[in-house]
């Protein structure tokens, strides 16, 4: 590991400039590096982040409140908590916060492992959170998805058998894009056993018009919902989500997270507490996205790409009739995808970045 003084201030450069705080004049300090005027910026279409976050509020919020580090503030924990109950319509004790949406499909894994036995997931969709249980000695089903690349509700569940001890739905999945409606989806919940846990990862939910399944928390103590500020809220690196669950599923997991509800800091908290209340920038994000994403659509049909119609900050789509080589393409002009997630159709996916981005990225393809 590098441990040297110039490595430490440019990661730290690159942190701050990635916090968008760089108008901030206590740490535009000299020696914190930053790229050159014409440094060409790699584009950065990979991870299905906002590129337009966090919110101004966010980041005042943040700047304003550098200098609480240095305690532990237990207090702000329960105010966001309050907060999320509000707005989701549930209870205080509905809400568990985690360092991440990451952190709560963590601890409901180490709940569902408690007992040998496997787990349901669909495939594709987003799966690097499972090591956990992989390592816990969890074994895997993998569920293909429809022709139509959304979740097979009715092969997911002809899927759980006696030994299952959770499902995942992905809604809307990553990384097609596919949306699944609340009554296939409540009717999928309602017949899962009670000692399967269901975790309905609903990270991309706010770019859709769809409302969340919270409410079925109250009858179905296996449902947990997960929830983000890494993606419409522009807070991926901030590393704040929560779950939202039964009380007694709550009370479970919280055994699991030692220092319950601050694995958070406390800036990511006050952080998430000011993206709440900032609405117009939610809305002007989920209008941006839509439009960038129509546009990039249209351009990759015409160039022979078949998109699935997505209702997300991403696009699911085939290079299978695509001519050129998209990876060199995109490596030579310094823009970040991902890579093929079913090699049959060649299927890949790109975030839906900022319109000069998405520009950008189809002259590169053209
Ligand atoms: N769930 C889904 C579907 C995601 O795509 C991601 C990240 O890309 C996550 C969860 C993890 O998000 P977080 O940053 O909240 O840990």
């Amino acid at each position: 590991m590098r441990t040297d003084r110039r490595f430490w201030i440019k990661q730290m450069g690159l942190g701050i400039v990635g916090l968008g705080l760089t108008r901030i004049p206590s740490l535009a300090a000299p020696g914190i590096s930053r790229p050159a005027a014409n440094d060409k910026l790699p584009i950065i279409l990979r991870s299905n982040e906002n590129p337009y976050g966090p919110s101004p509020s966010a980041q005042k919020a943040i700047a304003d409140h550098l200098t609480f580090s240095n305690r532990y503030h237990w207090d702000i924990a329960p105010q966001l908590i309050e907060e999320l109950a509000g707005k989701n319509q549930v209870s205080e004790e509905n809400i568990l916060l985690g360092a991440g949406s990451t952190e709560i499909l963590d601890l409901v894994s180490k709940y569902a492992a408690s007992k040998p036995g496997n787990y349901v997931i669909a495939d594709p969709s987003y799966a690097y959170w499972t090591s956990t249980l992989d390592h816990l000695g969890m074994t895997k089903i993998k569920v293909p998805l429809t022709a139509a690349k959304t979740i097979d509700l009715a092969a997911m569940s002809a899927a759980i058998n006696t030994d299952t001890r959770l499902v995942y739905i992905c809604n809307p999945n990553n990384p097609t894009g596919t949306l699944l409606g609340r009554e296939a989806l409540a009717g999928f919940i309602s017949r899962v056993p009670q000692s399967t846990t269901i975790i309905v990862d609903e990270a991309y939910l706010d770019f859709t018009r769809e409302s969340s399944l919270t409410e079925l928390t109250g009858s179905h103590p296996n449902l947990v919902i997960a929830k983000t500020f890494s993606k419409i809220y522009g807070l991926a690196g901030a590393r704040i989500g929560y779950a939202i669950a039964h009380q007694t599923m709550i009370r479970q997991l919280t055994e699991l997270q030692s220092n319950t509800n601050n694995s958070v800091s406390v800036l990511s908290k006050l952080a998430a507490l000011a993206s709440l209340k900032d609405e117009q920038f939610v809305s002007d994000c989920y209008a941006l996205n839509e439009k960038a994403r129509n546009y990039t659509i249209s351009e990759l049909t015409k160039l022979h790409c078949t998109c699935i119609p997505s209702h997300t900050n991403f696009i699911y789509f085939s290079l299978a009739n695509y001519p050129k080589d998209f990876f060199k393409l995109l490596e030579a002009n310094n823009i970040q995808g991902t890579g093929i997630y079913e090699e049959q159709g060649k299927w890949t996916r790109i975030t839906v970045g900022t319109m000069q981005e998405m520009r950008q990225f189809i002259r590169t393809i053209q």
